[in-house]
């Protein structure tokens, strides 16, 4: 049987995968080897940024009605409070991270999918695959043993840290590890002197002590332990996190009737290439985060976002695929990037060892986390919202000079505005007040461009936004010759769909 697009995997980047090329109207399949979604204590938090794309995939209110808000975290070293990082002032319809466990995630983004038709093919897994260069040709089990060739256009592989697409392709993981081994619990808590709408941190002499809260009374507990080469730590007893908690926190907090404990090492990998021929790799497929830091399933979904308008206007024959195509591996290799270099900076703050170096990190962390500027931009950096694709080679233009949003930001969702790329069309957005340039701008390329205009950021100036919600050009008004070059070098190469 053939299909547009096969995907392998129904973890959560699977899932909005195929629901986000489903929405754009590409035909889709997702085989998942096991016979129910995992169940396993995975991702806790989403993020900022990845509701905002959630809305304009039409699902983000289901997720936040089922979700818990945390609109702010706290940092305590010792017995003072160092400082607090208030998501509430972020600059979004979400102003706070939601946590939800990843099983109720993943099944709410199953429902999501299914209003499109299409359905999770649960117990069938992909064995192996070739790309002949115009297609690929895949082997797939179903249960029971029953083998079946797939054509399809192009595959995904969203099938986790141990993908077999990714080992077919022979493409390996750039390790960068960091000696440290945590524990994870999911515990009811009691004591906890701080609403159940805050995180907090305890940076201890001995390490970090963390409390996620997932519901009133219901907490995540992180906590780091000793340095050691040991890849797989023990999951602790229940007394022995007591034990932690009543020596690294204040004092009077009761962990009881644990639903989860799990122990990890943290490796963090990325790979260089997320693209080879037909074949595509996303999420924990082509990177893997320091679970702490709470961001894999978060940028998974963001690699997701990415590709499927950009793989929808391509089968819809509307763009040629070699720049557009060629853009994702740039712009979430850099993305996945920059992630470990910021979590992996605060990481290795909280885990700091030493009397002396710990002393210094709490000076300067009182005097970071006194100044409103930085509290905001820790905010703006764990909410993802100042996340962009600055060296984007979609960026149509490089001059920042212009006010507002420049070549690779994000565009900030407006009140009452419908999120940019929603609808079942993936479109660029103009942000242009009405001129006879716009209007023939608007003509000439009506398949690429919403047909509305929308209002811009200031006076004189013209903003071209990705379906995505990311700037691509901003252009002085009137001059839309650089937005007609740009799109006319997108559609470059398109094939025609009959
Ligand atoms: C303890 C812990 C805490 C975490 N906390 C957070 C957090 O707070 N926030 C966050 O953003 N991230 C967090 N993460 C990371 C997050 O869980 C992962 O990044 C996320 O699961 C990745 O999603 P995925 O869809 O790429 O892969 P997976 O969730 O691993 O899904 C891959 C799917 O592919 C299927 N599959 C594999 N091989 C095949 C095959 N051959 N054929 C068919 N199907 C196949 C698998 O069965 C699986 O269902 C955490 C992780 C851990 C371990």
């Amino acid at each position: 049987m053939s299909t547009d697009v096969l995907i392998v995997g129904a973890g959560p980047v699977g899932l909005v995968m195929a629901a986000e090329l489903a929405r754009y109207g590409v035909k889709v399949r997702i085989v998942e080897k096991t016979a129910h979604g995992s169940n396993q204590p995975k991702a806790l938090f989403l993020w900022s940024r990845t509701l905002e794309l959630l809305d304009r995939a039409g699902c983000g209110a289901a997720l936040v009605a089922a979700g818990h808000k945390v609109t702010a975290g706290s940092i305590i070293a010792g017995n003072k409070p160092m400082g607090r990082v208030d998501f509430s002032e972020v600059k979004s319809p979400h102003p706070y991270a939601l946590t939800q466990p990843q099983a109720e995630t993943e099944h709410l983004l199953e429902a999501h999918l299914a209003s499109f038709n299409v359905k999770v093919e649960h117990g069938v897994e992909l064995v192996s695959f070739t790309d002949s260069g115009t297609t690929v040709s895949t082997r797939l089990r179903h249960p029971g043993g029953a083998e079946e060739t797939v054509e399809s256009q192009w595959l995904i592989g969203c099938d986790g840290g141990n993908s077999k697409v990714r080992e077919t392709l022979g493409i390996a993981f750039t390790d960068h590890e960091l000696k440290s081994g945590w524990i994870l619990a999911d515990v009811h808590l009691s004591g906890l002197n701080f609403p159940p709408t805050e995180l907090v941190s305890y940076w201890h002499e001995n390490g970090f002590l963390g409390f996620f809260p997932r519901a009133e009374g219901l907490y995540r507990v992180i906590a780091d332990l000793p340095l050691s080469e040991d890849q797989s730590p023990t999951p602790p007893s229940l007394q022995e996190i007591q034990h932690i908690v009543d020596t690294r926190g204040p004092g009077g907090i009761t962990v009881s009737s644990p639903t989860a404990i799990s122990a990890f090492h943290i490796n963090e990998r990325n790979v260089r290439k997320y693209q080879s021929g037909r074949v595509f790799l996303a999420g924990d497929a082509a990177h893997l985060h320091n679970p702490a830091g709470g961001q894999g399933m978060n940028m998974g979904i963001h690699d997701a976002v990415n590709l499927a308008w950009k793989l929808a206007l391509v089968i819809r024959g509307l763009c040629g695929p070699d720049r557009l195509l060629a853009s994702y591996n740039t712009e979430r290799h850099g993305a996945t990037n920059q992630v470990f270099a910021n979590v992996g900076r605060l990481t290795a703050v909280s885990i700091m060892k030493g009397q002396l170096a710990q002393a210094t990190r709490n000076a300067f962390g009182s005097v970071i986390f006194g100044l409103a500027p930085a509290r905001r931009a820790i905010a703006d950096t764990l909410t993802e919202v100042s996340m962009g694709y600055e060296h984007s080679p979609l960026n149509g233009s490089e001059d920042r000079s212009f006010p507002g949003p420049g070549p690779g930001e994000r565009m900030p969702p407006r009140d009452g505005e419908t999120p940019y790329g929603s609808g079942d069309t993936p479109r660029f957005a103009l942000c242009a007040d009405p001129s006879a340039e716009v209007n023939e701008l608007l003509e000439t390329y009506a398949h690429l461009l919403e047909p509305q205009l929308r209002p811009p950021f200031g006076r004189r100036c013209i903003w071209l936004v990705r379906p995505d919600g990311y700037v691509s050009i901003v252009a002085l008004d009137p001059d839309t010759k650089v937005i007609a070059t740009f799109l006319d070098s997108l559609e470059k190469g398109a094939v025609k769909v009959a």
